[in-house]
């Protein structure tokens, strides 16, 4: 098999696993310290006291303005630090409204377009998922929010990652990427699930002027070659419930 043939095979492979293209992996040895990568439910104090080091500090040199809002799979260098150390999740009392942390964000991403994913496991959350594409080196976690089964979080609750909350685009511009925890080939959306996304659904295209038309199955994009996010995802009555 030539190189260039070989390479194809190597695409398409990716292609059919998930359709997300492979950004340069991120190793965890960081100068004069590691990354650690933020877990579900991991805040900054608890990540500080773990290491044994100052907030301020991670603040600092993480250039982080506000340390409430970090995102699972975020990259934090952690001075000092020689291994990664698990963190306790916390969960919090009175979660942030959902209004504040998708809310018009000072960056400035146009964003158009929404696509909608199933993780195409039974379990997961948005920390499992941000190992596994750290593993396949596509940067960590790909999506922008993740909406839980019950499983890995709550039924019905919304996480968000990293690239949301640094406004960091997949290889579609202007593309936000939501992923349901399922295999909606074999199981349906939860009824929590359906209505969290709808909520989220809502605000996004409000806040970001996106058309309801360009809210699209993963395998809607031209030229996929996926089964995401399944034959049992009720698209007609998520286009209804928002019209
Ligand atoms: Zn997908």
């Amino acid at each position: 098999m030539s190189r260039n043939s070989q390479l194809s095979l190597l695409i398409l492979i990716s292609l059919f696993l998930s359709g997300c293209a492979t950004i340069p992996y991120e190793p965890t040895v960081a100068p004069g310290g590691i990354y650690h990568f933020v877990g579900s439910g991991q805040t900054l104090y608890r990540i500080s006291k773990v290491y044994g080091v100052d907030m301020k500090e991670i603040i600092r040199l993480n250039n982080i303005k506000d340390p409430n809002q970090i995102g699972v799979g975020e990259r934090l260098l952690i001075p000092g630090a020689r291994v990664p150390l698990s963190v306790e999740p916390y969960q919090p009392v009175t979660p942030q409204p959902l209004e504040k942390i998708v809310g018009k964000r000072q960056y400035r991403v146009k964003w158009r377009y929404i696509t909608l994913h199933h993780s195409a496991t039974r379990e997961g959350n948005a920390e499992a998922f941000d190992r596994h594409h750290r593993r396949r080196r596509m940067g960590g976690l790909f999506y922008h929010f993740v909406i839980g089964n019950g499983t890995g979080s709550g039924d019905g609750e919304i996480e968000v990652g990293w690239r949301w909350m640094r406004q960091v685009e997949v290889q579609r511009s202007g593309d936000i990427q939501i992923c349901l925890v399922g295999d909606f080939n074999k199981q349906k959306v939860s009824y929590a699930q359906f209505n969290s996304l709808v909520k989220l659904l809502k605000i996004l295209t409000r806040q970001y002027s996106i058309s309801f038309n360009n809210i699209r199955g993963h395998q809607d994009i031209k030229g996929k070659i996926t089964e995401c996010p399944g034959e049992n995802f009720p698209f007609s009555r998520l286009q209804a419930e928002l019209r």
